[in-house]
């Protein structure tokens, strides 16, 4: 490390779950969609390979309108980057870099990942005992960044506590940040506050409920002095980190709004039957308002029952640490792997 700059030095990076090569797995690990994405960015995508000697749109204009028409907003009100992690990560140079953060402990891990490259003060506030955010504790005069519903338990706070962080955020002159990367899985999201706060910003992905993890796409909504201060950031890094082949099929992924909720549809089904097994049979699992279930495998050692999992060719994921090592994170995948994963769990976690 001879060579690294004291920032390279200073980073703890994120750690990503397990992309395995060679061998098939039934991969529940990473929270992708198990249906392929709509066939129509097929065609949008060789259209979009004839110009490819050319930059994309920094813009992203069609993709921004198509993505405002479906949420009711204007153009300007929507950002896309590469990923919602590039996104999320704009936004904390833009919004916190500098400030003191607050955020649920057990969240999305890539936070404090950020916290530490844009050199933000990052405040985790505990999640009470049953995993719920403690709203008021994370109200402490900072901006504040939620993922709603939260990674890896699952659970959605409603929309009225959304919008008291907000309101508390908006009179400490802070921004809300939502991480929606599940919303399309929920009952109810955030956007009804982008009319009433100029200080909330949304971000979304591709990657979940479109099918699109592979494709590197994300989005953040707001007020248009949001939008620009991201834009800001975007060009003091990379003018262009949506592609021309990622803004043609993002387009086409997010106006086949039908494929989308059919699919979504049929993930929700398989999450509940799933659920409805395990806790049949006495496995603690959260209410999940995401396309993964949070599965409390045992006490002593989950890491025991996820290594036995991939030896039957099946990969979930486990988070270490004292409130997270008891579970394992398990994504939703087609109704016959929660089939195949659910007889395997109700087999190896030890029954109370
Ligand atoms: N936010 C949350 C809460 C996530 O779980 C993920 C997926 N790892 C992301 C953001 C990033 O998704 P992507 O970069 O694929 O858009």
């Amino acid at each position: 490390m001879a060579y690294a700059s004291d920032l390279a030095l200073r980073l703890t990076p994120y750690t990503a779950g397990e992309q395995p090569k060679g061998r098939a797995f039934i991969k529940l690990n990473t929270n992708e969609n198990p249906y392929p994405p709509t066939p129509r960015i097929h065609a949008a995508i060789t259209e979009a390979a004839e110009a490819l000697r050319l930059y994309p749109d920094m813009e992203a204009t069609a993709l921004r309108e198509a993505i405002a028409q479906v949420n009711g907003l204007k153009p300007e009100q929507v950002f896309c980057g590469n990923g919602s992690d590039e996104v999320l990560a704009f936004a904390f140079a833009a919004f916190f870099a500098g400030k003191a953060l607050y955020a649920p402990d057990v969240t999305y891990s890539f936070y404090p990942v950020y916290a530490n490259l844009f050199g933000v003060d990052y405040r985790p506030v505990p999640l009470r005992e049953d995993f719920t955010v403690d709203v008021a504790g994370l109200c402490q005069g900072g901006p504040i960044v939620l993922a709603n519903p939260n990674a890896p338990t699952g659970l959605l706070l409603p929309l009225a506590e959304v919008r008291r962080l907000a309101e508390h955020a908006r009179t400490a002159g802070q921004v809300l940040l939502v991480d929606e990367a599940y919303a399309a899985f929920a009952p109810e999201n955030a956007l009804p506050l982008l009319h009433e706060f100029d200080n909330v910003l949304i971000v979304r992905t591709f990657s979940k409920s479109h099918a699109l993890a592979g494709l590197r796409v994300g989005y953040a909504l707001g007020s248009p002095e949001l939008i620009d201060t991201l834009r800001r950031i975007r060009d003091s890094f990379n003018s262009y980190p949506v592609d021309r082949l990622a803004q043609a099929a993002a387009r086409a992924a997010i106006l086949d709004t039908d494929y989308t909720a059919q699919a979504t549809r049929l993930v929700i089904a398989a999450l509940d039957k799933c659920r409805r097994r395990l806790t049949d049979a006495g496995i603690p699992v959260l209410k999940s308002a995401t396309n993964f279930l949070f599965v409390q495998a045992d006490a002593l050692d989950a890491a025991s029952v996820q290594q036995a999992l991939r030896a039957e060719g099946i990969l979930v994921r486990h988070f270490a640490g004292p409130r997270l090592s008891p579970w394992l994170r398990v994504t939703v995948g087609t109704a016959e792997d929660m089939d195949t994963v659910t007889a395997a769990l109700l087999r190896l976690i030890p029954r109370r």
